[in-house]
């Protein structure tokens, strides 16, 4: 056994090195492009196992449930709204099963730090009804992913490691075993894996039983720990994830020691909660995201007439991160008083695009571009670039998820927005940019599609990018715009007059045309010249 200090993150993607890892797959995202960064350097250049960046998480996943097929332990991980592009190999493979381990690592980000919103994984597990482990700390990260190799073969099924960015992004020390070895090439029942009606039915019919099975499972797992205790019979708790941490902590200052239920592995220990609610006058519910166990209790327990206390009810906010004093606020204590840091007025620091950034060049010039035009919009997407949505820019007015500005700028020009513009990044239109923009030039739509070059996903940390440089033109044409109008510039101060110009021209222009602003992040050019 040794000692690591380990980011959450890493201490699953260790875990799964050690649970016999074979491939691993990913598209990055915060908070989980670390698991993944992880397993990249752990890998000895694919020496010791396969981790590849794929060119998004529909492809990620559909990669590592071919590996699972093959008998081969696979993980896929991403950030949650990445399992919404996922959604639909996720959803189907639950019936299909899996042959080697096939573990998803969902990781949340509660409180959107870095995200359109703050869906809860756990419902997606419950959906597909496969097993979910959600890690209290770094040591269950680790230890509970190993088993989730495990549980999956086990029962045939993926299963989801859910994380959250408290979790992921802290770091603490995680004591390891020894690795097992990798699984052989062995395939399974191929038939199972053909979705037909006819096999799908019995798929569904064959998950639906194997569920009480996987419940047995949940029930008497040590991750789910029940602790009743007479001292305090007033309340008692159900707490998950890493609540967990913040109810144990706040605890210390109740009257007589509470009773609680800590929940680390779904679906729910039925049984668990059952005897917790006997024991006591009232329950409150303590989760990180949404209130997924509370829904399950009141379903469970709303007639027993005893008070159920959570997000539902207010005693804990809807929206957001908990945080300690708010743990401690519904289990009645004052907050822990704190001396302020003063002396130091600092000014706000809101997030904005590096110095110098090739963005920032494109927007000036997109703006001044648009001058004198009425109706128009500029339908952005995700990456730095969003920033320009901010001062001083204010040159973008949509965000939505992945690839979403070509389709909507489509839309907006069908409906009568004229100019309709959508700003793209390179590898978020080899995301899911191209099938939009396949759309518009069939249909030869009046609008501009400008894609950022900048060579790199710069915002999750210079991952690859699967969609630039002469290939992006390539992938371009092969859409089918027309090739007078696909243009390129340069987004530097001296281009700016020229740039202002070319944008206009294409702006103008009654059909399809895409404008493809080539200059490197300078972030990713100063660590290659470093
Ligand atoms: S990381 Fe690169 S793309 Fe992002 S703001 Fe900085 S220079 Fe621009």
């Amino acid at each position: 056994m040794t000692q690591e200090i380990l980011l959450g993150a890493e201490a699953v993607a260790l875990g799964a090195v050690h649970a016999g890892l074979s491939s691993a797959y990913s598209y990055p995202g915060t908070p989980a492009s670390e698991v993944l960064e992880y397993l990249v350097r752990a890998s000895d250049g694919g020496q010791a196992f396969l981790a590849r960046w794929s060119v998004n998480e529909k492809v990620a996943y559909e990669e590592a449930l071919g590996a699972s097929f093959a008998g081969k332990r696979a993980l896929v991980s991403f950030k949650h709204v990445g399992l919404n592009v996922a959604a639909d190999p996720f959803m189907n493979s639950a019936l299909t099963g899996a042959n080697g381990g096939l573990v998803v690592v969902s990781a949340d980000d509660p409180g959107m730090h870095s995200s359109q919103n703050e869906q809860d994984s756990r419902y997606y597990a419950e959906f597909a009804k496969i097993p979910c482990f959600e890690p209290a700390n770094h040591q269950e990260a680790y230890d509970m992913t190993r088993e989730a190799f495990d549980v999956s073969e086990r029962f045939g099924l993926p299963v989801m490691v859910r994380l959250v960015t408290r979790l992921s992004h802290s770091r603490s020390s995680v004591s390891t075993r020894e690795a097992r070895p990798q699984n052989k090439l062995h395939y399974g029942r191929a038939k199972d894996w053909t979705l037909l009606p006819s096999n799908a039915r019995r798929r569904f019919k064959e998950l639906l039983a194997r569920q009480p099975e996987v419940s047995e499972y949940a029930a008497t797992a040590p991750w789910n720990q029940l602790r009743l205790h007479d001292g305090n019979r007033r309340l008692g708790v159900v707490v998950s994830g890493v609540a967990v941490n913040y109810f144990h902590e706040a605890a210390a200052g109740l009257s007589g020691l509470s009773s609680f239920l800590k929940v680390g592995v779904y679906p729910l220990p039925e049984a668990l909660v059952r005897q917790l609610v006997e024991h006591v006058e009232s329950i409150l519910v303590i989760e990180e995201g949404y209130p997924f166990i509370e829904k399950s209790l009141k379903g469970l327990f709303g007639l027993c007439g005893k008070p159920l206390h959570g997000k539902l009810d207010g005693t804990l906010r809807a929206t957001g991160e908990l945080e300690p004093d708010l743990v401690r606020s519904a289990l009645g204590l004052e907050p822990v008083a704190m001396k302020a840091a003063g002396g130091f007025p600092l000014p706000g620091r809101p997030p904005q695009l590096c110095a110098g950034c090739p963005h920032a060049d494109t927007f000036k010039a997109l703006t001044k571009s648009l001058e004198g035009f009425e109706k128009t919009n500029v339908f952005s997407d995700i990456g730095c670039y969003t920033l320009g949505a901010l001062p001083p820019y204010n040159a973008v007015q949509t965000c939505v998820c992945m690839g979403a500005s070509v389709g909507m700028a489509k839309g907006g020009a069908e409906a009568g927005v004229y100019p309709s513009v959508a700003v793209i990044g390179d590898s978020t239109f080899a995301h899911s940019g191209i099938t939009p923009l396949l759309s518009a030039a069939a249909a030869n739509t009046d609008m501009t599609v400008i894609i950022l070059d900048n060579g790199t996903v710069a915002m999750t940390g210079g991952q690859p990018s699967f969609g630039t440089g002469e290939g992006l033109l390539r992938l371009i044409e092969g859409c089918g715009v027309a090739e007078q109008h696909i243009r390129t510039i340069e987004p530097l101060p001296k281009n700016h007059a020229r740039n202002i110009e070319l944008l206009r021209e294409e702006i103008s222009y009654h059909g399809l045309s895409v404008v493809v602003a080539v200059r490197e992040c300078l972030v990713e050019g100063r660590k290659k010249r470093s």
